[in-house]
Order: structure tokens, then sequence, then C-alpha cells
């Protein structure tokens, strides 16, 4: 028998309604109804404004047949249009596909017809991929254009314009919340650099708690002022329109993270936060001296993604904005990792706190588990910093798996735990520290070699701009490294030599890149990651 505790004591209406991020938009507008939620540009709109406008957006979608299970994709920039549909959609228990607008519009035509939308959201910037993705499609969808002021160009394909639409809505439309905490609330496409892409699904209980996560581990304060230069189509902007709503924050859009707008919005808007990926922290630091522009306000980064270069973390310091370092994939709503920072560390030189801060860290609030283990005894390797293991992990920021593709899900949580892809070793402090992707990691005469490592210790050179490390067959060894690199702009001249002489002073000798290629630019993802699969058939070719 149940012990007392456990006896007429079931959860009830009254004591366990399912967690939704929706009413973190009700609750701004109850909190806060005269803050400024959203600036873009000219616009200005409260936080009444704004969730009046999802009740509408929500009852329009309504009335054009969108019920629960449906799915509602949008091929948005960072505008208020894609915050205010990140509430609608869920609020007719519908699914959200924020599609990556970068990408071609063969994958677009599979993502609409792998995710069976039936409103498309789209903007005129993108209007000719767009038409070309809704002509493969099996079923075409309603199309809504925005008609963004913020945009000279491009043209209105859809049926009508988001504005319209709304006018065809009522703001007094009463939402129902999720059925369960469970039912689905967002679909992402992983970037499906072989193959087609994988639909990740999300639930309301996985972003309620990530969103609140990003809260505690950014350190988002009640009326953050958060600028939007992470793409919401990413992981929906790694949870952040849910997570700065959550604080009733301000939501800075942004269309290009280009460091003009960025400085600009550092400076007039009092921005507090904000979010990107590695490569567009770089743009910021080599951005000509005449675009930084003062601020007075404590700035916070958030980086991922893809691992900060330990001098990245440097520069940005140096610069006077505090970096967060965030490890996470599209499966697990983004960050679920963190890299908390220790007391000590503030008394250490800056290389070696950057050093420090460059490692991918512990679980985050809401993950529950994490170790790096043998995958396939699953095994912890020893927290020792050199035993290499792949890391895995588990919680509620982990997937519903993936779209119609039991057999990757089924995979992807073999033995219990979700498994990254990702090689890290673990220290004895408890911080992970990533290596490489399963795929990249080096072989070299039996030993492994962390191409990031490599390319960390490239990035230290003062000339070198970006950097990737990619294994090249080898006759005697398999494998060995070969490093592409890209030059900063006026740095002097630099040769093979000069880069494997210093090289040699930052690594072991079976780690020196037995080849550099000097190439005008690196091949990356639409989200800024690298492709070394790329590079690798390049030197195969
Ligand atoms: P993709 O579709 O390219 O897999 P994701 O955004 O899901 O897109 O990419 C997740 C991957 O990005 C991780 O598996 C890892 O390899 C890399 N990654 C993300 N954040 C970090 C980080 N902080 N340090 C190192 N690698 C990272």
């Amino acid at each position: 028998m149940e012990n007392m505790f456990e006896q007429d004591l079931d959860p009830v209406e009254a004591n366990s309604p399912a967690l939704t991020p929706i009413t973190f938009v009700q609750r701004a507008a109850l909190a806060h109804p005269k803050r400024t939620a959203v600036i873009h540009g000219d616009i200005r709109r409260t936080w009444q404004e704004t969730y009046q406008r999802c009740l509408k957006l929500a009852s329009a979608l309504r009335k054009l047949g969108v019920k629960k299970g449906d799915t509602v994709a949008a091929l948005l920039p960072n505008i208020p249009e894609m915050l205010e549909l990140h509430f609608a959609v869920p609020m007719l228990g519908a699914v959200l596909n924020a599609q990556n607008t970068r990408l071609d519009a063969k994958t677009m035509t599979f993502m609409l017809n792998h995710g069976k939308a039936s409103v498309f959201f789209t903007d005129r910037e993108y209007c000719e991929r767009a038409r070309e993705a809704l002509a493969g499609c099996d079923a075409k969808p309603k199309v809504i254009d925005v008609d963004d002021p913020q945009f000279e160009g491009g043209e209105l394909i859809g049926d009508m314009t988001y504005e319209a639409l709304l006018q065809t809505g009522d703001a007094s439309f009463e939402w129902t919340p999720p059925a369960h905490e469970h039912q689905s609330i967002a679909l992402n496409y992983t970037s499906g650099t072989t193959g087609n892409p994988k639909g990740v699904v999300y639930h309301h209980r996985g972003a309620f708690l990530s969103a609140l996560s990003n809260v505690v581990g950014f350190g988002l304060p009640d009326g953050a002022v958060y600028l939007w230069t992470l793409p919401m189509f990413h992981c929906n902007g790694w949870c952040y329109p849910w997570a700065v709503t959550a604080v009733a924050g301000t939501h800075v859009c942004l269309r290009q993270p280009h460091p003009r707008p960025v400085f600009e919005a550092l400076e007039q808007h009092g921005v507090t936060h904000f979010c990107a990926a590695p490569i567009v922290l770089n743009m910021l630091i080599n951005a000509p001296a005449e675009l930084k522009r003062p601020f007075g306000q404590q700035v916070t980064a958030a980086t991922g993604g893809a691992a900060p270069p330990a001098a990245t973390i440097e520069a940005m310091e140096a610069m006077g904005i505090k970096v967060v370092h965030l490890y996470g994939l599209t499966e697990t709503y983004g960050p679920s990792v963190v890299c908390d920072f220790q007391d000590e560390w503030h008394y250490l030189p800056s290389k070696q706190k950057a050093q420090k801060m460059s490692r991918q860290g512990i679980p985050s609030l809401t993950m529950s588990d994490m170790r790096v283990a043998d995958p396939v005894t699953l095994e912890p390797v020893a927290r020792d910093g050199q035993s290499i293991g792949e890391v895995l992990v588990r919680g509620n920021s982990v997937m519903k798996g993936y779209l119609n593709n039991p057999d990757e899900t089924r995979k992807a949580f073999a033995g219990g735990w979700f498994h990254t892809g990702d090689l890290g070793v673990w220290h004895p402090d408890g911080y992970v520290e990533i290596k490489d992707r399963s795929k990249d990691i080096i072989i070299s005469g039996g030993e492994n070699i962390s191409t990031l490592e490599v390319e960390s210790a490239l990035y230290n050179h003062p000339a070198v701009l970006e950097a990737a490390v990619v294994a090249a067959p080898d006759e005697h060894w398999g494998e060995v490294p070969c490093a592409f690199i890209t030059i900063k702009q006026g740095a002097d001249a630099l040769s093979e030599e000069d880069v494997i002489a210093h090289c040699r002073d930052h690594l072991a000798g079976f780690k020196i890149p037995k080849r550099i290629v000097f190439t005008p630019e690196l091949p990356k993802t639409s989200t800024g990651k690298l492709q070394k699969h790329v590079l690798r058939a390049q030197l195969a070719g």
C-alpha cells in the first residue's frame, strides 16, 4: 500500500494545470500593461497591445480553420509578428514551425510538405524562394504576407497581409490551455548536413521550463531589454521569445545582426541582454572602430551554437560585455548546459578566465542529469579532463522526438539518455568540455585529436581571423590534422611554417596540423557552423 502522503492526494485541476509559456504573455499584460513590449524601427507596442494582437491573431487563425495539431509555418526575420506567432499558434493547440530563412527553396518545400503546414507566414524579403518553395508543395498552405515597413523591395505573394488577417480577429478571444503539458508546441528542423533535415518536436512543458531556465541561467531581470541578434527561427530563438516575455521585458527587434544596428541599439534602447553565435561576436569584435558606440548600462551576451574560442570571450569582455557560455542542440530546446561562473575566476588573469569560460559547463536548471560516457555501454568516463566520451543528457528540456521518424527517435534516446553526438571530456570540477562532434574528431595513429583544441591554439595567433581543422587521409597515420585558415585584414603575411611553429609552442607534436591551407573564406551553414564535410571533400578531391 502507498504511504499516507500518496493517498487521496492525487493531482486535480486546481493544482496541476498544464505548464505552458502562453501564460507568460497573459501575465506580462496583467503585470505591466503599459510597459514597452516591442520596439521595431518606429513601432512601439505595450504588453497590453501585444497581448491583444496575439489574441486577435489566434482568433483570426481559428477563423481560417487552424485547429489543434495543425502546423503553422513561419519564414520570418526577427520582427514583432514572429514574436506574436510564438503565442498565438499555441493558443489554438497548433504547432509553430519557424523556418530557417537562409535555406534553399527545395529544403523549404521539404519542410512544408513533411510538416503538413496549413498556413505559411512570409516576408517580402524572401518572396522569391517562398514562391518557389510553395510551387513544389503537395497541398498549398494559406499564405500570409508580413508587409514590414522596415524592409524595402520584394513582393507580396500571399492571400492576404498579416494586418488584414488581424482585422478579422477578435481581441476577446478565449484561448484554451493545452490538454496536457506534453502537447506539442513547436517543430524545428535540424540543419540536415547529410540527407533530409529531421523535424524536432517540442512540448509546452519543455518550452515553459527552458524559458525559465534561461531567465535564471542568463540572469534576466524583470523588464530586461533584449536585443534580437539571434534568429527567432533557431530553436525558437533558443526559447527567448518566451523567456523575455516571462520577465515582461522589452523585445528589441532586428532584421539583421549587423554591427552598426547592434551598437546603435545598445546605445539608443539601453539593451541589457542579447544572444549570438560566436561568429556574430567575432563580427562585433572586429567591427570598424567608428561603428562601436559607447553604452552606459551593463550588457550581457549569451553565446553558444558552436564553441566560442577563449580568445573571443576575452575580447568581448575587454569591450565591456559580460559573456555567458551555453551549449545545446535543437533537440534540447537550445541551451541545456551552462558554464556557471565560479567566484574565484574573477581573480584569474583574463586569458585563464576566458579559458575556464570556454568550457561548456554543467546541466542547466531544467536538465536533470548529464554524463560523459562510452556511447555503447553508457558507462561514465573518468572525471580527469582527459578521457573522451559522448555527452549524454536527460531532462524535461529534451525534445519529444523526431516527427514521423520513430527509428531515429529510438536511436537518439537509447538507454534512457539523449545522445548528443558530441564528444567531450569531464573535468574533476564536473564541467564538461566539448572536444568535437563525433564525426569531426581526428584519429591519428590511434590517438584522438580534438579539432576544437587545435583551432583554439590557432585562434591564439594574432593574425588568424578564423580556423577550421579537419582530418586529412594519411597512409601511415590513418588521419592527420589539416588546418584551413583565414587571415585578419591588414595582418602581416603568414607562411605555413609560421603557423606550424606557432602550433609547436601550444600543442603536442601529433596534434600539429601537417598541412595549412590559407583561404579567403570558410564554408559555413546558415546558422554559422563550420561545414567541415565540405573541407574534407575538398581535401579528398
Ligand atoms: P544542427 O542542426 O547544425 O545540428 P544545432 O543548433 O542543433 O544545429 O547544433 C547543435 C550542435 O552545435 C551541438 O551538437 C554542438 O556540436 C554544437 N554546439 C552548440 N553549442 C556549442 C558550444 N557552446 N560549444 C561547442 N559546440 C556547440
